[in-house]
């Protein structure tokens, strides 16, 4: 059995070398960066109409099927008029020769010289009108309106075409389909579009003293809470269709049986727990043995260090550490940027934003620490202020739960400072 450990190109055929404990940690960006370069985006497309589209990956460039507006039109209720109609020094005072509502058609339809035209928003202008007063400047009067200041060329027009061309790129493949994409297709003439299937996410929860939610604890039983983690986090992404694998024990052959599974029949597979080095810890060495290919055993990181990321098959895996908070840092910050490769998104990176710490907290060098951290305040610039939410147990589902985010601890500082800037990721 051979694994490849790409970590300082190291090749081994060696059973501890390749269960990882020998291999260097990377560091959480390099971890990210070798899970996105085994990622392969999916390329199987569908054709949904706009609604449904809604969160998917655009498959392919869309073009504008219009100009945008498609015809010129007044941005105000007023009057339309030509300037070259006004002649000398106002006032001047116009002859109303007709009306122009939003779904009216102006076609073909002309009006005499020196006349003004009734316009209200979103209504065609007449051809040859070139500028449109909005009606609080004009005084109606029966059949003629009067204006006392010039208004300037064009002035409350929206001209054809100043929006989009037709022809125009509205999507890149790889985008993602907002609300506002979504309404940008609608309104350049499209009611459908392509983009790319699913990517089919395989959970699987290990671990023998794990039971669902509903379910009867007996001692020495903990409920399944990274399921729940991960498939809520998974369930906000439209992209995503999840096949849960439910929870395996931690024995041999029915984990060999559920990676196998979720194998064949998933594009990348996530699982928790059973990745340190304990006597039930399975995961790492059922891969080896079935082939798989791991790309990363060691992270430095806490929480999250035993991370495994590699591919059985064609299928991208993550095999995340069990803790909660352990789960949910590597999965954020490790595995999501690969899976939205596999989603063939052109942005795959997380958001950060930058926050300064309120607290103060001792480190270990050379390791990038997450914290659970809340918003407590802003500096005077605006920048907000967190402190950190328990001393980070990485098993503490409270601590997490009323953190709005992680703050990511640089791996060169050796202690943290209040005042110190940090990146932030909101949940
Ligand atoms: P492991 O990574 O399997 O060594 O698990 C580390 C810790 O996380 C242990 O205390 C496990 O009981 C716990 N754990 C593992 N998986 C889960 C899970 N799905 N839900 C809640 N806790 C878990
Ligand atoms: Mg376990």
């Amino acid at each position: 059995m051979t694994l490849e450990i790409n970590d300082n190109s190291i090749t081994s055929a060696d059973e501890d070398c390749a269960a990882g404990s020998s291999a260097p940690p990377v560091s959480p960006d390099v971890a990210a960066a070798r899970a996105v370069a085994i990622a392969r985006a999916v390329t199987d497309t569908e054709t949904l109409n706009l609604i449904a589209a809604r969160g998917r990956v655009a498959s392919e460039p869309v073009h504008s099927l219009l100009d945008l507006p498609p015809f010129d039109n007044s941005a105000m209720d007023g009057y339309a008029l030509r300037c070259a109609d006004l002649e000398g020094d106002g006032p001047w005072t116009l002859k109303i020769a007709g009306r122009s509502a939003a779904g009216d058609s102006v076609k073909d339809v002309t009006y005499p010289p020196a006349s003004a035209v009734r316009i209200l928003t979103g209504a065609p202008l007449p051809e040859g009108f070139d500028a449109v007063v909005m009606q609080e400047h004009c005084r109606v009067d029966g059949e003629f309106v009067t204006i006392s200041k010039r208004p300037t060329g064009h002035c409350n027009i929206r001209r054809r075409g100043e929006d989009v061309s037709r022809g125009d790129v509205l999507v890149q493949r790889g985008d993602l389909l907002s609300a506002q994409k979504l309404s940008l297709l609608a309104g350049s003439g499209h009611a459908s579009v392509t983009v790319l299937r699913k990517v089919k996410i395989g959970l699987i929860s290990t671990g023998s003293e794990l039971r669902d939610p509903g379910e009867d604890l007996t001692p020495g039983q903990i409920y399944n809470t990274n399921r729940v983690l991960l498939a809520a986090m998974l369930s906000d992404l439209p992209w995503v269709e999840i096949i849960d694998f439910g929870i395996v024990p931690d024995n041999r052959e029915l984990l060999e049986q559920s990676f196998a599974d979720a194998a064949s029949r998933c594009d990348a597979i996530i699982s928790t727990g059973g990745v340190s080095a304990g006597d039930e810890d399975h995961v790492a060495a059922i891969l080896r043995e079935g082939g798989a290919k791991l790309e990363i055993v060691k992270v430095a990181m806490r929480p999250g260090k035993p991370v495994k990321i590699g591919l059985i098959g064609n299928a991208f895996f993550a095999g995340l550490p069990g803790n909660p908070n352990a789960t949910l840092v590597t999965f954020r910050r490790i595995a999501l940027p690969a899976l939205r490769a596999i989603a063939g998104l052109r942005e795959i990176e997380p958001e950060w934003q930058p926050v300064i710490a309120g607290f103060a907290y001792p480190k270990k060098q050379n390791r990038t620490e997450f914290v659970p951290v809340r918003k407590t305040g802003e500096t005077r610039n605006g920048i907000p202020v967190v402190e950190m939410m328990a001393r980070g147990s990485t098993a503490s589902l409270s601590a997490m739960a009323i953190s709005d985010g992680i703050a990511l601890l640089p791996p060169e500082n050796e202690s943290i400072s209040p005042g110190m800037t940090l990146f932030f990721e909101n949940f």
